[in-house]
């Protein structure tokens, strides 16, 4: 008997996880524009420590064990008909393919500043940009962060910490910055900026060069639509949280008037049977918080459920964002819970314990070692 055939569309942290859940039981074909994990988090460690970063969090899809059975496309989707139930796909040598499903699960995560493109692109672009980001800001005397979100301020806290000579100046539009987050999130992260020598800078809302895509750092003065001086720095990194989501593939029947995916609460898409969606392209909350949410075990499960004609589980959001903000630190990794309080795992758990046995088994389900391929 013919196992049903299941496309993920993305390959990026949430689709990689649904695809690893899912490999045992379906044929799963996954689809990205990479060759490996490039994993959105952790912007500040991904600029100011690239290896370190690479090590976590840019993983060649052949290193996971999970994704023996995967058989992985690299290209660029580039249509979707629900009529005929085939997504197409765009290769990196110009010709296209089809890749009929029984069931698609829609993971293309969303466009965000120069670090999360969705761009085709090689290990060694990767690797190339990711140097390239790294040596600018290593080399300016003077950095602006702007923005208030997490990516923001784990750019800010990181950058400081990895060159406590350089002028890390962070500005931001409300009272505090991490809105989303418990304020008690931003009272702990504040004081470690401030130690940190960051200068922080409430209400200062900047205004976006004409025309400027936010696609690199930028260099020269600062402009702000509240009315203070403008700011100048040898660099500035936005990362004002303007995201898009990479849905342009997809009939515009399916999305929300952001063009985001629209999902009912079992993460199906609203009008396609058999179609679903997760991560930060799918709508499901304000947060859209379905990735860091770990629901990619509950849609593995719905997918199933729907194939075997049994109802749905339902997902259920968090009201505001947690997790880590800064990331790795000298001191362990500090994750804030909805209720913005801590708890750290301590500097000598992370490459003992959380790294290898939470993260690479536990999560990933094994994840062989770096033999400088794809990496
Ligand atoms: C284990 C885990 C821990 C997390 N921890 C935190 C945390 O502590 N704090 C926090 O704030 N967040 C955390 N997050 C969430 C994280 O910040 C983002 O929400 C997450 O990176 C979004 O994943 P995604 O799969 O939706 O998108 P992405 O990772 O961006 O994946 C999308 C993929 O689709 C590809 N793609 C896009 N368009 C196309 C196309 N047309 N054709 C083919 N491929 C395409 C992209 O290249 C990319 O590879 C966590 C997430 C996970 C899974």
């Amino acid at each position: 008997m013919t196992r049903p055939r299941v496309v993920v569309a993305g390959l990026g942290d949430t689709g990689l996880l649904t695809a690893r859940h899912l490999s045992r039981h379906v044929d799963v074909v996954g689809i990205s524009t990479k060759a490996a994990l490039v994993s959105g988090q952790e912007l500040g460690m991904r600029l100011a420590r690239p290896d370190e970063w690479a090590r976590e969090y840019l993983i060649g899809f052949d290193r996971y064990r999970k994704l023996d059975g995967v058989r992985t496309v690299q290209g660029t989707l580039d249509g979707l008909s629900l009529a005929d139930r085939v997504v197409s796909v765009r290769l990196p040598d110009g010709t296209s393919q089809t890749e009929p499903y029984d069931v698609l699960v829609i993971a293309t995560g969303v466009t965000n500043g120069f670090w999360r493109r969705p761009d085709l692109q090689s290990p060694r672009e990767v690797a190339t940009a990711l140097r390239a980001a790294h040596e600018q800001l290593a080399a300016a005397g003077s950095i602006n962060v702007i923005g208030g979100g997490a990516a923001a301020v784990n750019a800010a806290a990181n950058l400081a910490l990895a060159w406590p000579e350089t002028r890390v100046a962070l500005y931001y539009p409300g009272d505090r910055a991490l809105p989303q987050h418990h304020p008690r999130a931003w009272g702990t992260v504040s004081g470690i900026l401030t130690r940190r020598g960051v200068s922080l800078h409430p209400g200062h809302r900047a205004t976006v060069p004409p025309g400027f895509e936010l696609d690199h750092i930028t260099t020269g003065p600062v402009a702000f639509s509240t009315g203070q001086p403008d700011a100048d720095a040898d660099a500035t990194l936005w990362a004002i949280g303007r995201v898009r989501p990479n849905t342009g593939w997809m009939p515009e029947s399916l999305l929300d008037e952001a063009g985001f995916v629209q999902v009912t609460p079992d993460l199906a898409v609203a009008g396609a049977s058999g179609v679903f969606a997760i991560g930060d392209v799918a709508a499901t909350d304000p947060l859209r918080g379905s990735a860091r949410n770990r629901a990619d075990r509950l849609l593995a499960d719905n997918v199933r459920r729907h194939l075997s004609g049994q109802p749905l589980r339902t997902y259920r959001p968090r009201r505001r964002r947690w997790g880590s903000v800064l990331g790795f630190q000298p001191d362990g990794l500090r994750v804030f819970t909805p209720s913005g309080r801590s708890f750290r795992f301590p500097a000598w758990s992370i490459q003992t314990v959380l790294q290898p046995w939470i993260v690479r088994r536990g999560i990933y389900g094994g994840i062989r070692p770096d033999d400088g391929g794809a990496r």
